[in-house]
């Protein structure tokens, strides 16, 4: 069982590899131009830990929760966020049973002036698809039938049109590195679960229904980095390799959007400011006149 695990892992490593050498290639020369708009310092993105302890949300072919899963990519996420000069980002984690656990989480993001909120979760499939396998000598269930990542956006956000934005600016980052999003929500056989795919391109989702997107009224993306049963999708998303190469595309996306939204700022008329995005508030070190070029 070792070896067989060791060479999925090499395997999984090994298919990501050119990703991993492009997270550490430079930045295109425009996106660092349009980056200089940004105000890094006060620009806050809530990492939202999907499910709690108590209530840890899918379990993996290996029987490790989701929640697990949901807190290492936060972490990685974030020390690449502050890495980059976001040093405002908060990982944020709720204790208790899910439904009181959800109120807590949208009502500290409705108290927390922050510029959006991602929600960080790992797949699974309608229970339907689950086989049965032994692991370590133990039950468990997996699915190998799906992978990829996927994307989504509620249309009841308070800022939908900016979260779909964002939604879209972190699918190209993953899709120039080479990853894939799961198409099958589209399918019929996903039931309750189908979804519209807005962009075809990249995999956003609407799913309007999502309590801890509706809710807020600041941009909310919710990302699901891979699945957790699959076998081999499982070991893939555990690496500190494939952590790092979705730490840096949220890096790289949540810069662009801090971008567009320092230029939307710069390119209102004054009387319109009142309703311009948040980041006004604190975009007192911002050169508009660089930022409208
Ligand atoms: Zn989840």
């Amino acid at each position: 069982m070792t070896s067989l695990r060791t060479s999925a892992i090499a395997f999984a490593i090994l298919s990501i590899a050119p990703q991993i050498a492009h997270a550490q290639t430079p930045e295109n020369p425009a996106a660092k131009l349009i980056g200089t708009n940004c105000d890094r310092a006060s620009f806050r993105v809530i990492l939202d830990v999907g499910h709690t302890v108590e209530a840890p949300g899918a379990i993996s072919a290996r029987g490790v929760t989701e929640y697990e899963f949901n807190l290492n990519l936060a972490k990685q996420i974030e020390r690449a966020l502050t890495g980059a000069g976001f040093a405002r980002t908060e990982v944020l984690v709720t204790p208790g049973l899910a439904k009181p656990a959800m109120y807590k989480r949208v009502a500290h993001v409705k108290e927390t002036p922050a510029d959006l909120l991602l929600s960080i979760h790992h797949d699974a499939v309608p229970n339907s698809f689950l086989e049965k396998w032994e692991y370590e000598g133990k039950p468990a269930n997996y699915s190998d039938r799906f992978r990829g990542h996927s994307i989504f956006v509620a249309y009841g956000n308070g800022d939908h049109k900016a979260s779909l934005e964002f939604a879209k600016l972190l699918g190209h980052q993953l899709k120039d590195r080479g990853l894939h999003y799961a198409p099958h929500y589209t399918e019929a056989f996903m039931g309750r679960f189908r979804h519209e795919l807005l962009d075809k391109d990249v995999g956003v989702y609407r799913y309007d229904a999502l309590f801890v997107l509706k809710t807020p009224r600041i941009p909310a993306v919710l990302f699901e980095a891979g699945s957790i049963v699959n076998r081999n999708e499982e070991l893939l998303v555990g690496t500190p390799e494939y952590q790092a190469v979705i730490g840096a595309s949220v890096t790289e996306a949540v810069e662009s959007f801090c971008a567009s939204r320092a230029l939307q700022v710069a390119q209102k008329p004054a009387h319109k400011l009142a309703s311009a995005p948040r980041i006004r508030r604190h975009a007192r070190s911002q050169n508009y006149s660089a930022a409208a070029e």
